[in-house]
């Protein structure tokens, strides 16, 4: 199938521009639409207004949601470098986001709600059926674009919604250029792509039309959705920060885990919900992991995502990396000890060298908050219930993990985690099949498998007499 141009992403003459910048330049290199707040009433309008022929026909709705996985894969060659270009990603990682935007389409698309018959004994037939709620605004950061989209549309879609999708002004030219070639294969309207600054994303969310708002994003931006919603009574999903926890026992085997350990950490720069951003080594251990660690982060290839050696691209975005240097800066300046990198590195772009940190005050903020970016402090413990208690000592609730060589025994610790998802001997490896739900602050309602289509579903239930009554 040829690639549909993307001439709706490029503003018309006149029309206003948002500066799309190469992070790995730190220059603009496009622009895309800055639309207004007031176009929403009228996008909104025909959202809803393609909600009646969307919903009324879910064999159409699998058809179309497959071709939609189809034309999303067709189009990688162009999805993905332009992906990299905004994100700053390595280009491998841009393809196989790509490739599980497809894959959620196809997985949501056959997906059905089952209605369930109620037998409770009395002389009626009840019976529980499901009804979507009517157009959905999705919300999603600058990390994971089309990945993050997709988690949210699929299944919105699948259940019958249409959608009106916000991406990050920082990176919305992929998206756009998605919602262009999915607009080939949806019917109108169905899929709505808005992009621009900032009163956009607070004006759709409140926007009385809207019955569900599904966002990803910071826990203070999540919050700010909630008040907003007090209005309409929209249903709110939250995926939101993380400030995940890895706990290594004194079993574990450093040089068998370290690789794995790294990359649960700095994979796409560090700048995943659920990384490892914390981990509690046991006291005696503490060195060799420091310097497993370092080792890694000396020598790892980081550059532009378009070089095909690089595995570490920048920091998506100035104020993200002024982020990172301040938390970093801070922790130094409190006492801890760069065992590699520590600052930026003296190169065009937004470049912060792999950092691992040791001898940080538990109380530094790099440990208290989310970094969001490619430094990882090493804390020591000297007693499991310290380092468990450590590991929940934040506000945050995404997920954590527990590394070691008696399996039963990291289990057990794993269990005593506060927060939604927990691995062993891993970190963020996630499926397509399971719940997804942060605790605490990190998150609100579920999604990720069939929770997810419930998500963007209403109960609806029928009570009939059994017979023929007067
Ligand atoms: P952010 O909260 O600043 O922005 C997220 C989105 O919200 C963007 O599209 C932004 O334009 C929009 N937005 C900003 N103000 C808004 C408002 N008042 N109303 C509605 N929308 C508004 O987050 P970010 O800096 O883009 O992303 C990083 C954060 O996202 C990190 O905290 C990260 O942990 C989190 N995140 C969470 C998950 C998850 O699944 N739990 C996944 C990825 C990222």
């Amino acid at each position: 199938m040829p690639i549909p141009q993307a001439a709706d992403r490029v503003p018309r003459r006149g029309a206003p521009g948002l500066d799309v910048v190469d992070p790995a330049t730190g220059e603009t290199f496009d622009q895309v639409l800055d639309q207004r707040p007031e176009e929403l009433d009228d996008l909104v309008d025909r959202s809803r207004r393609a909600w009646t022929g969307w919903r009324a026909d879910p064999a159409a709705r699998t058809k179309a949601l497959l071709a939609a996985a189809d034309a999303v894969e067709a189009a990688g060659d162009d999805l993905a470098p332009l992906l990299t270009r905004e994100q700053g990603k390595p280009l491998a990682e841009a393809r196989a986001e790509v490739a599980r935007t497809a894959a959620r389409l196809r997985y949501f698309s056959g997906m059905v709600p089952r209605t369930r018959p109620i037998d409770d004994g009395r002389p009626v037939h009840s019976e529980v059926r499901w009804r979507p709620l009517g157009p959905v605004a999705a919300i999603v950061p600058w990390n994971f674009p089309l990945q993050l989209a997709a988690a949210k549309f699929a299944p919105a879609l699948a259940a019958g919604n249409t959608v009106v999708l916000k991406p990050s002004p920082r990176t919305p030219l992929a998206t756009r250029l998605l919602g262009t070639v999915l607009a080939a294969v949806l019917p109108e309207d169905v899929l709505t792509v808005v992009t621009g600054r900032e009163p956009l994303g607070a004006r759709l969310v409140s926007h009385p039309g809207i019955r569900h708002v599904t966002f990803t994003g910071s826990v203070p931006t999540g919050r700010t959705v909630v008040t907003a919603t007090a209005a309409s009574l929209a249903r709110v999903t939250l995926e939101l920060g993380g400030n995940d926890a890895a706990v290594l026992l004194d079993d574990v085997d450093v040089d068998r885990v370290a690789d794995r350990l790294f990359w649960s950490a700095f994979r796409n720069c560090g700048q995943v919900c659920m990384a490892v951003k914390r981990v509690y080594a046991p006291a005696r251990l503490h060195a060799d992991v420091v310097e497993a660690l370092a080792q890694r982060a000396r020598t790892v290839v980081v550059g532009s995502g378009l070089d095909p050696d690089t595995r570490l691209g920048p920091v998506n975005n100035a104020a993200q990396l002024a982020r990172v240097e301040e938390l970093t800066h801070r922790a130094l300046a409190a006492g801890a000890r760069p065992a590699a990198g520590g600052q930026r590195l003296d190169r065009q772009g937004y470049f912060f060298a792999p950092t691992i940190l040791t001898a940080v005050p538990p109380d530094a903020a790099v440990v208290t908050e989310e970094q969001f970016g490619p430094v990882l402090p090493v804390l020591p413990y000297r007693n499991l219930d310290e380092a468990v208690d450590a590991a929940n000592g934040t506000g945050f609730g995404l997920g954590g993990s527990v590394w070691g060589t008696d399996l039963d025994r990291a289990a057990a610790t794993a269990d005593r985690l506060e927060c939604g998802t927990a691995w062993i001997n891993h970190h963020a490896e996630l499926s397509l099949t399971q719940p997804f739900a942060g605790v605490k602050d990190s998150g609100l309602g579920v999604a990720g498998g069939p929770w997810g289509l419930y998500g963007n579903l209403r109960p609806f239930v029928v009570h009939r007499p059994r017979e023929e009554g007067p």
